[in-house]
This record gives structure tokens, sequence and C-alpha cells, in this order.
């Protein structure tokens, strides 16, 4: 089995993908958040140098992170791993590309449109957990507002605004393009359409990883 680069625009589905291949062939997802914090436990000068770039409130340098990301691969020797949230941009591809064996990409293609309604309209239950969505039929909540299964009143995450959507998105539309050549011309590129639904792609991807 591969290892996995997951690389997306926001809101493509993500999360969906993660649990399927979880559970579906064991895989362990690192997503670069939590790479982070695992490392500003550890009392090592990497977690050091990680805890004074976030705490001044700066973007922790990419050397730092490459070296947080190589503690957690060497953790998951022997495993199929799954990154996400990294890369970023076309430098950390080329890094990651020297710390990541034998790996093939997975692009979940979303429109900004779909993707922007997704986000928008994504609404969760604070007690049960359970996500709706206001702009997708099959994901509405059956009354206006209230969760069917516990009957709370449904909240909004505060960082799905339009703003700071669109400036997710347009990180994913600059860096996009060359992070994507990058993966094609080295033949590892598989664009997968994650439009339908997340459900839908996880299928796509099966058949990739089935082949
Ligand atoms: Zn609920």
């Amino acid at each position: 089995m591969k290892n996995i680069v997951l690389y997306s625009p926001p809101a493509a589905g993500k999360g969906t993908l993660c649990e399927f291949l979880k559970s579906e062939y064991g895989y362990e997802v690192l997503s670069i958040g939590q790479v982070l914090r695992n490392n500003r436990s550890m009392d090592t000068e990497i977690g050091r140098k990680i805890i004074e770039t976030q705490d001044k409130g700066i973007l922790t340098p990419d050397p730092i992170v490459a070296e947080a990301l190589k503690n957690e691969l060497n953790k998951f020797e022997g495993k199929n791993i799954v990154i996400e949230g990294y890369p970023r941009n076309i430098d950390q591809a080329k890094m990651l590309d020297t710390i990541f064996d034998n790996y093939i990409v997975i692009n979940l293609a979303v429109s900004r449109k779909v993707a922007m309604e997704r986000t928008l309209g994504r609404v969760s239950c604070n007690k049960c957990g359970k996500i709706y969505n206001i702009f997708i039929d099959n994901m509405k909540p059956k009354t206006e507002n209230i969760c069917d299964v516990c009957g709370e009143t449904l909240e909004t995450r505060t960082d799905d605004n339009e703003n700071s959507f669109n400036v997710r998105y347009d990180i994913y539309e600059q860096n996009s393009p060359y992070i994507l050549e990058f993966y094609k011309n080295k033949g590892i590129l598989n664009i997968v359409n994650a439009e339908v639904s997340p459900e839908a792609a996880a299928s796509e991807v099966k058949r990739i990883l089935g082949e």
C-alpha cells in the first residue's frame, strides 16, 4: 500500500476521506497541526522552537516544520501514512519529497462555489456533534436550525465566515498550480472529483488504491 499526500482546498471532504482511509485500510493520518502540537509537548529543541514561534504568533518556519514531521514519520515507521494539511507551497512540497517515500498524491478537486456553500452552510449541534448543511438538501436539519437527534439549537463555527473562507481558498489557488505541476511531473498525481459528495470521492480513492 502506498503512502498518501492529501492535498485539497478547504471543504473538499478531507475529514471524511481520512476517516475512510483509517477504517478501510488502517492508515495513520498525520495532520500538520497535530504534528506540531505533538512536538510542542516534547521537551526537545524542536519542541522549544515551535513553542517560541507559535507563542509569538508567527508561522513556524519550514525547516522546523520539516524536523517535526521527520520525528512523527519515524514514530510510524512501517505503517501506511496519510499526510494532510501539508504542503501548502511548492518549497514545502519539494522538502516533503526528500523525507517521505513511496507515496501518491490525492487532490480532492472542488470549485470555489461548492466549497463555499459547504463551508458557509455548515451548522452543528454542540451537544451531539452532528453536522448539518443548510445549502445541501440531504444534509439539512428536518426543522430549521434544530438538531434532529437531540433538539438543540444549531450553531455556526466562528471561523466559517466568507472572509476567512476566501483567504483560505485564495492561498490554495495561488499555490496549487505549482504544487500540482510538481506532482504531475513526478507521475504521482491523482485528481479526484470531490464536487458530488465526500462518499463519492472516497469510492474513487478506493479505485485508485486498488490499482
Ligand atoms: Zn444534537
